[in-house]
């Protein structure tokens, strides 16, 4: 039994393949935890660095509170179920199960011990003697699961274990591999880049794409709370309806109008979703909207608002029917499901409803969730940078100056950005001076098994902020007073794109240089080591040098160098913001680090030094 803390892990390929990047995650004691994602979203290489198989690049991964970077594999008590489990061909059952235990010199009598009651477990007792070709493929599996087993290890890996059985086989072993974690009560990590594993094993699910977590959330949630497009469509078979919409609102009513060429259809959206909004600004805004094939439901011709639809194709599955379909007269298509007993053919017309309490919202740009954020709120204020503050509704929360030098340069005037607030950041009694209340009143309360999830109302804010609460019985209606640390919140900008706080201090990029011009009438520029050449127009002599985050670009490509104004050094550090990332690196002539802003892709965790091209107009130069 382990609980294992991913810290700001990278893992970073030579090449400068950046395969996971800034994974924070905890894992706790006995949790099955799924991740899921395409092919080559850095799941395996996620879970081959918790084996030791694969060397951290950065950060540090924990487990049961320690930290295991350096610690070889074999000392992790950690074992490893690979999708190609090879078992040995002329050993037995027994003997493949007992093979590494043999090596691991346990005794004797505790081998036969360990291997008898995994056989139990394992149902695998009558085949012991039994060599792997006389074997089915879920046998097999079940030998290469044993072999585990009886190593009694503290954390199990499976890699795609199930990914080389047929349909059949892999449903039982779906189950069998569930009850295995159940009897085991030990810490499961699976990795599949199926769907259906994904949220029928997981208690919870992290969803990866491009090496970064997208959403971490049990498969409910998951489900009925994606946290962007990517997730929303990634789970869900056939996928999410998504349209580019306009909210529009029409006295106490709100539609989403949908576009597709000159086609438009409005539907009516649920007050709570609107009152669920991140912020009231994105009504007369255009934006995403999903609604999966299931919240699309048919209904009578003569019913309020029917829409007729005309189906394209028709997949029939049983109890299900899925019909691709054209809203009647537009160019405006969408995938319905109906129950499978329905009598509908190719070219039929029929009618349905959106289910609106059911459609989701997506932000135009970030494709990120702005409606019934079930992990985080994201509640809109002004960054007051001069005055050292941030407003929201009545509330003004005091910056310090050392957040102040964290904040991305160009958003250092008043602005409107987003602060991010965990639902489960909440806490019922306030434990510091500079927590925040949040004081309002309880409209919706949504009980699950594991938490209650209540929406609150604030004066002077149109929308609701959603609270993670231990269970409780709240009653709606009632007042509330909520305690949030500053620490738990995180500030992004107005469009969701990037965190505006870096983890570092932006420091001012100067450092002292000589100019002096050539014999063509060229500045040449020198600090230290490096060189520059440009037509700056500037007399010789010596200058204050200062470069704005924004004026070094990463160049990857030897054809892109600009020749006379590049210049190549190792970064020693970096943070993510979401679209940039902060390369920091340490050059002699500066007096302190220097911080770059580059793109996502960027890293510092390259082996090979990183060439940049200078924009030398963006350069300050003050004589000195
Ligand atoms: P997944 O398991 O999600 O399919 P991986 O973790 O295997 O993804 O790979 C993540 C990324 O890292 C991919 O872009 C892959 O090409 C790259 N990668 C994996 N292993 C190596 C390696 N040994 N050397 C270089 N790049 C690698």
């Amino acid at each position: 039994m382990a609980s294992l803390k991913f810290e700001h892990i990278y893992k970073v390929y030579d090449g400068g393949v950046k395969a996971v990047s800034d994974l924070n995650l905890t894992i706790d004691d006995n949790e099955f935890v799924v991740f899921v994602g395409p092919s080559g979203c850095g799941k395996s290489t996620t879970l081959r660095m918790i084996a030791g198989l694969e060397e951290i690049t950065s950060g540090n991964l924990y487990i049961d509170g320690k930290v295991v970077n350096d610690l070889s594999p074999k000392d992790r008590d950690i074992t490893m179920v690979f999708q190609n489990y090879a078992l040995y061909p002329h050993m037995t059952v027994y003997d493949n199960m007992a093979f590494g235990l043999k090596m691991a010199k346990v005794p004797k009598e505790e081998i036969k011990k360990r291997i008898e009651n995994a056989a139990e477990i394992l149902g695998l007792t009558p085949y012991l003697s039994r060599k792997p070709t006389a074997l089915s493929g879920g046998q097999r599996q079940r030998v290469a699961l044993g072999r585990s087993i009886v190593r009694e290890p503290k954390v199990f890996l499976l890699d795609e274990p199930l990914s080389n059985l047929d349909a059949k086989l892999r449903v039982s072993m779906r189950s069998e591999i569930t009850k295995l974690h159940r009897r085991l009560q030990t810490t499961f990590v699976y990795v599949t880049h199926d769907q259906t594993e994904a949220m029928t094993m997981g208690t919870k699910i992290v969803v990866m794409k491009n090496g970064i977590v997208q959403q971490v959330d049990t498969p409910t949630n998951l489900y009925d709370h994606p946290a962007n497009v990517f997730v929303a469509t990634f789970l869900g078979s056939p996928q999410m309806n998504l349209f580019d919409a306009k909210l529009e609102q029409d006295g106490n009513d709100y539609y989403a109008v949908i576009t597709k060429n000159d086609s438009k259809f409005k539907t009516k959206i649920h007050i709570s979703t609107i009152h669920q909004l991140i912020s009231y600004s994105y009504i007369g805004k255009d934006i995403i909207l999903g609604i999966r094939p299931e919240e699309i439901f048919d209904v009578d011709e003569n019913e309020e608002d029917a829409v007729p639809v005309i189906i394209d194709v028709i997949e029939k599955l049983g109890s299900e029917i899925v019909c691709y379909c054209q809203i009647e007269n537009t160019d405006i298509s969408l995938v319905v499901k109906l129950d499978g007993r329905k009598e509908v053919r190719e070219g039929d017309k029929i009618f349905v409803k959106f289910h609106t309490r059911h459609v989701h919202l997506f932000d135009k740009d970030s494709e990120k969730r702005i409606s019934g954020i079930s992990n985080d709120n994201y509640i809109k204020a002004t960054l007051n940078y001069d005055k050292s503050n941030i407003q929201f509704a009545d509330k003004t929360i005091e910056i310090s100056e050392e957040t102040k030098t964290k904040i991305l340069p160009e958003f250092r005037k008043d602005c409107h950005i987003l602060m991010k607030i965990p639902t489960n950041s909440f806490k019922l009694k306030s434990e510091t001076d500079t927590d925040i209340a949040f004081e309002g009143k309880i409209e919706i309360v949504e009980q699950s098994k594991e938490q209650t999830l209540v929406y609150i109302s604030m004066p002077h804010k149109k929308s609701y902020i959603g609270v993670k609460l231990h269970k409780h019985d709240y009653q709606e209606g009632e007042k509330i007073t909520l305690y949030v640390a500053l620490d738990d919140i995180t500030f992004y900008d107005e469009n969701l794109q990037n965190r505006i706080v870096s983890r570092y201090a932006f420091t001012d990029n100067s450092c002292s240089c000589k100019i002096k011009t050539n014999k063509k009438g060229v500045n040449e520029i020198s600090f230290g080591k490096f060189k520059l050449k440009g037509n700056l127009g500037l007399e010789d002599g010596e200058y204050k040098m200062t470069l704005p985050y924004d004026c070094l670009h990463t160049v990857n490509k030897r054809k892109d160098v600009n020749k006379t104004s590049h210049l190549k050094f190792k970064c020693v550090n970096e943070d993510e913001l979401g679209l940039n990332t902060i390369l920091y690196a340490n050059l002699d002539n500066f007096e302190n680090y220097l911080c770059i802003k580059a793109n996502k892709e960027d890293t510092c965790f390259k082996k090979t030094k990183q060439i940049f091209n200078v924009d030398l107009d963006k350069i300050i130069f003050s004589k000195l």
